[in-house]
């Protein structure tokens, strides 16, 4: 799952993005802890930040990935006289999938 939070530095407050094996935030705290303290890829910026504060959005290289296969199923399927919407739910139905990730996540806050 990547993850985005914002530099706290107040000249540069740009988006950073952390990978983490996690899919909530009971597992993210254990594995990295409370808060995480990283270097800004734009500033160098230290940023300090509670993991509920961390937030998660879709992956859209997964969803990329989900056309492309689309893609080429209906390529494969063509010839068989039948291109059906069955091909265009796939990525669709990726889509929702990462969307009701990311919003799982978020919704859910650790308490301490
Ligand atoms: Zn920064």
């Amino acid at each position: 799952m990547k993850l985005h939070y914002y530099c706290s530095n107040p000249s540069c407050k740009k988006l950073n993005a952390i990978k983490v094996k996690s899919t909530n935030r009971y597992d993210l705290k254990q594995e990295i802890g409370l808060e995480i303290n990283d270097r800004c890829k734009h500033c160098s910026h230290h940023t300090k930040r509670h993991i509920n504060r961390l937030h998660a959005s879709l992956n859209y290289f997964i969803i990329i990935g989900g056309v492309v296969l689309a893609a080429i199923i209906t390529i494969l399927i063509w010839d068989l006289g039948f291109v059906s919407t069955l091909t265009g739910t796939i990525p669709i139905a990726i889509w929702m999938n990462e969307e009701k990730r990311a919003s799982a996540f978020n919704k859910i806050m650790i308490r301490d």
